[in-house]
C-alpha cells in the first residue's frame, strides 16, 4: 500500500446543510493561495456515488464531465482545481465510492483478504486512505474535497477515513474545513446560525471537530454572529470565515486571503511559508471588474437548461474576455428551438457563436442551421468536438451538395458517412471509459488561423469522443475551401479545420476549454472573443 510521506499535510473540505455551496471553489481558491505561497499542492475530489466515474452520467444529471490529460473522466470540480492552479491533475486525483468498492471487491476475489470478513471499516476506509496517499505523492499540501453533504449515508466512509487519518497522523498534519450555509431570513431580517450548528453537531457525532468553518451567506456576516457560530460550534473565534456571493468566482482567492484563511491554514499545519504573491490574481479581478467593453457570444447546445453542463466552455470564454479586456456576455440557445424562420432573429445579436460538444441526435438539425447561418453571414464561430463534426456535415450538405450527408452516430444508412468510427472503436462493447480520451498531439499547419492563434506547430489537447472525420472526403473538402489546419502526427486524424473564405470559422475535434485558465487563457477562446468583438465593431452594432 502507498503510505503517507511524512512531510505531506492534508486539508479535508466537507460541506454541510445543502449541496451546491461551492466547496470546489473554496478548495480551488485555497489551493491557489497555498501555491502562491510557494507550496506544492494537490487537489482531489472524493465522490460518494457508486458510478465508477461520471463518464456515463448525463450532463442533465451531473453537469459537465471534465477530462484530464491521462484520459480520466472526472467531476467538474477538477476543472476548477486546474483553472485555479498551475497544475494538471490526473486520474489519481478523482475517485468515487464505486471505484473504491470495485478495487476492494477485485482484491477480495483475488484472495488478498483471505480469511477476513471484508468490511467498510477497515477495508473500504483503508482503500480510501491508499487513494488519498496516491493522490498526494510529492506534494507539500494535499487538499481533498469530499463530495455530497454531511449527513448523507454515502459519505460516511469518507468521514470515518478523515477521523482515522487525523487520529493516526496527528492534528498538526490534518486540517478539517467545513463549509456551511448561513441563510438570511427576510421576514425577520436575520442571518440564521442554526443550520450551521446542526451540521457541525452531525460532524462531531462522527468524531470530527472541524478546525475552520467557512460560511456561505448572501450578505456579510457581522462579527457577533461569527463569534456566536464559533462558540456554539466549538471552534476558535478567528476560525469562522465568510464566503459571500460574488460577481465572479475568480474573486474568491483574494476575498479568502483578505480574511486570512491561507495564513490560518499554514499556522494550523505548522508550515512556514512566504506571504503569497497575488499580483496576477489582482490583475484578473481588475480586468473582470473594469472591462473596456463587452461582447456577446451564443452557445448553441442541447443541455442549455442545466447550469453546469458547459462549465469549462463558459469559463474559457470568460478567460478569453480577460485576455482581451472584454466582458463576455454568454447566452445559451437551445438548438431545438432554432428554425430557418427564426435564425436571424435569434443569432443576429451575437458577435460569435459556439457549437460545443455533445452526444445523441437531439438538437442536431438546429445546430446545423446555426452553423450554416454563421458560415454564410461571416460570424466568428468555434465548433468543439460534435461542433466540428456538424461543421463537416453542414459543409458536405450545403457546399458539396451531398444530400443526407451525416454522421454514423445519427444514421446507419447515410449515403455519405462524413463522420465515421475508427476501427479501434468498432469492437468496443462497454460504454464506460472507452472513448478516445485524454491528451493527444496535433500538428498545426503554418500560415493558418489556427497557427496564428497558437503560434506553434506542435500542440497537445484533450479528447472525449468516439467518432472522427472520414478521410475519404478530405480531397473534396479541401478543393472547396476547407482547410485542415491541425492533423494528428500520423496524419490519420483531422483535429482542426477552418474556412478559407471566412473571417474566423474554426472547429476542433478536441476540447480546448479543458485547458484554459484565467492566468493562461486558451488561444482559441481568446481569438474567438477578439474576432467576435472586431466583427461587431465592423458591423457597427456594438
Ligand atoms: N458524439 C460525438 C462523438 O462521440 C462527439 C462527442 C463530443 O462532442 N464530446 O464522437
Amino acid at each position: 500500500m502507498t503510505t503517507n510521506k511524512q512531510h505531506t499535510k492534508y486539508i479535508f473540505i466537507t460541506g454541510g446543510v445543502v449541496s451546491s455551496l461551492g466547496k470546489g471553489i473554496i478548495a480551488a481558491s485555497l489551493g491557489a493561495l497555498l501555491e502562491k505561497r510557494g507550496l506544492k499542492v494537490a487537489l482531489s475530489k472524493a465522490d460518494p456515488y457508486i458510478n465508477v466515474d461520471p463518464g456515463t452520467m448525463s450532463p442533465f444529471q451531473h453537469g459537465e464531465v471534465f477530462v484530464t490529460d491521462d484520459g480520466a473522466e472526472t467531476d467538474l470540480d477538477m476543472g476548477h482545481y486546474e483553472r485555479f492552479t498551475r497544475a494538471n491533475f490526473t486520474r489519481k486525483n478523482s475517485f468515487s465510492s464505486g471505484q473504491i468498492y470495485d478495487e476492494v471487491l477485485s482484491k477480495e476475489r483475488k484472495g488478498d483478504y483471505l480469511g477476513a470478513t471484508v468490511q467498510v471499516v477497515p477495508h473500504i476506509t483503508e482503500q480510501i486512505k491508499s487513494k488519498i496517499f496516491q493522490a498526494s505523492q510529492d506534494v507539500d499540501v494535499s487538499i481533498i474535497e469530499i463530495g455530497g453533504t454531511v449527513g448523507d449515508i454515502e459519505s460516511l466512509p469518507y468521514l470515518e477515513t478523515i477521523r482515522q487519518m487525523r487520529y493516526e497522523l496527528g492534528p498538526q498534519n490534518v486540517l478539517c474545513i467545513h463549509l456551511t450555509l448561513v441563510p438570511y431570513i427576510a421576514a425577520v431580517k436575520e442571518l440564521k446560525t442554526k443550520p450551521t450548528q446542526h451540521s457541525v453537531k452531525e460532524l462531531r457525532s462522527i468524531g470530527i471537530q472541524p478546525d475552520i468553518l467557512v460560511c456561505r451567506a448572501e450578505r456579510e456576516i457581522p462579527l457577533e454572529i461569527r463569534e456566536k457560530i464559533a462558540l456554539f460550534c466549538n471552534v476558535p473565534k478567528g476560525h469562522v470565515f465568510e464566503a459571500c456571493d460574488l460577481a465572479s468566482i475568480y474573486e474568491m482567492p483574494l476575498i479568502l486571503h483578505k480574511q486570512g484563511l491561507d495564513q490560518k491554514a499554514v499556522e494550523f499545519l505548522n508550515i512556514w511559508t512566504r506571504k503569497p504573491e497575488l499580483h496576477d490574481w489582482k490583475e484578473i479581478v481588475e480586468r473582470l471588474q473594469k472591462p473596456k467593453d463587452r461582447v456577446k457570444i451564443a452557445i448553441v447546445g442541447k443541455y442549455t437548461g442545466v447550469v453546469d453542463s458547459y462549465k469549462s466552455v463558459e469559463e474559457a470564454l470568460i478567460h478569453g474576455g480577460i485576455k482581451n479586456n472584454l466582458a463576455v456576455e454568454i447566452s445559451y440557445i437551445d438548438a431545438e428551438t432554432l428554425k430557418s424562420s427564426n435564425l436571424n432573429e435569434l443569432l443576429a445579436p451575437y458577435g460569435g457563436v459556439i457549437v460545443p460538444g455533445g452526444f445523441g441526435e437531439r438538437g442536431v438539425e438546429g445546430k446545423l442551421l446555426a452553423i450554416q447561418y454563421v458560415r454564410e453571414n461571416k460570424i466568428p464561430f468555434l465548433g468543439i468536438c460534435l461542433g466540428l463534426q456538424l461543421a463537416c456535415i453542414e459543409f458536405a450538405r450545403n457546399i458539396l451538395h451531398l444530400e443526407n450527408a451525416n454522421s454514423l452516430e445519427f444514421s446507419k444508412s447515410s449515403p455519405y458517412e462524413i463522420i465515421t468510427i475508427m476501427s479501434s472503436q468498432k469492437e468496443v462493447i462497454n460504454k464506460g471509459g472507452t472513448m478516445r480520451l485524454g491528451a493527444y498531439h496535433c500538428r498545426i499547419q503554418p500560415g493558418t488561423k489556427a497557427f496564428a492563434a497558437y503560434s506553434q506547430e506542435n500542440i497537445s489537447e484533450r479528447h472525449r469522443h468516439r467518432y472522427e472525420f472520414n478521410n475519404q472526403f478530405r480531397d473534396s473538402f479541401e478543393a472547396n475551401g476547407m482547410v485542415f489546419s491541425g492533423i494528428s502526427p500520423d496524419e490519420q486524424l483531422i483535429e482542426i479545420l477552418e474556412l478559407k473564405d471566412h473571417p474566423w470559422f474554426i472547429a476542433c475535434q478536441f476540447h480546448p476549454e479543458l485547458k484554459s485558465k484565467p492566468i493562461d487563457p486558451h488561444p482559441l477562446f481568446s481569438e474567438l472573443v477578439s474576432a467576435a468583438y472586431q466583427q461587431k465593431n465592423l458591423n457597427g452594432t456594438i
